[in-house]
């Protein structure tokens, strides 16, 4: 629903910080977001963070104030690279982190609807502290667990963002029944052939009752959720609930009305 502004001429653009800016386009210039890459759907600007070192070794990083393991990119190259990049006002400008919030389809989709992140790729140890309050970077994790550097977490946030820009999907209506899309886990799918090593389709959803099929699938997505994700689960027995008191008290409401 948030995704859709069909008369917006603004190609969606996604703008890299990086230290490999030749893992990009990477996995994205093949298939749905390489088609639609093609098609001017959305762009995508991989630029290298060493272009803006300034010494003559062109360093990037330093030792960690304090001691410890690792180098630390330094506050004012990766500065200077944000801002030679000269981003929009609008654009959010995000640093792949794995202290960061969540990335989840809530946020993939508000990102899609949006102009397009800047993305500032980190290595080592991380960045200092001081550009990412300084440049008012929004950090973001794809998972409880610890890359060797942004580029990948970029790639996933891109590729979750592209696939629900307008015209890149084939059918509008295939990202709406997706896992998250409702906050339940998606059903299971089945196609040809009818028979496989012994079993069989379901039969409901060959019994051509778009109704009884969709409630099959409702059941199911509900019971896998229920079974693998009680915190997806909880949350989405809390939403029906507020709805189903919305809706009753409304229903008392109208009959007054008239
Ligand atoms: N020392 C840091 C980890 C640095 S990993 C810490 O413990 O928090 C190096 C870089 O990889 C990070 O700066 C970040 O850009 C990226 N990265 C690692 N794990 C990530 C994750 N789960 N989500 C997003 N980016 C991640």
């Amino acid at each position: 629903m948030t995704a859709s502004f069909p008369t917006e001429p603004a190609p969606w653009r996604a703008t890299v910080l990086t230290l490999f800016p030749e893992m990009f386009p990477g996995p994205l210039g093949v298939s749905l977001a390489g088609r639609a890459l093609g098609a001017g759907i959305w762009s995508l600007e991989a630029r290298d963070i060493r272009a803006s070192a300034t010494d003559k070794h062109r360093s990037v990083d330093d030792t960690p104030a304090g001691g410890g393991p690792g180098m630390v990119l330094r506050a004012d190259v990766l500065a200077a690279a944000i801002d030679a990049a000269d981003i929009a006002p609008g654009r959010p400008r995000l640093l792949m982190s794995p202290r960061g919030r969540p990335l989840t389809q809530a946020v993939a989709r508000e990102l899609a609807a949006g102009p397009g992140p800047l993305i500032v790729c980190g290595r080592f140890e991380g960045v200092d502290q001081r550009v990412i309050d300084a440049r008012e970077l929004i950090e973001v994790s794809i998972g409880d667990y610890v890359l060797s550097g942004g580029e990948i977490a970029a790639l996933v946030l891109i590729d979750a963002c592209v696939r629900l820009l307008p015209g890149v999907m084939g059918k509008l209506e295939s990202g709406n029944d997706e896992s998250f899309s409702e906050g339940l886990l998606e059903y299971p799918q089945y196609t040809r052939p009818q028979l496989f090593e012994g079993h069989p389709i379901p039969d409901i959803l060959t019994s051509g009752d778009h109704a009884k099929v969709a409630a099959w699938r409702r059941a199911q997505a509900e019971a896998l959720t229920e079974a693998r994700r009680p915190d997806l689960w909880a949350k989405w027995r809390d939403s029906q609930d507020r709805e189903q008191r919305r809706t009753g008290q409304k229903a008392p409401k109208s009959t007054t009305d008239g």
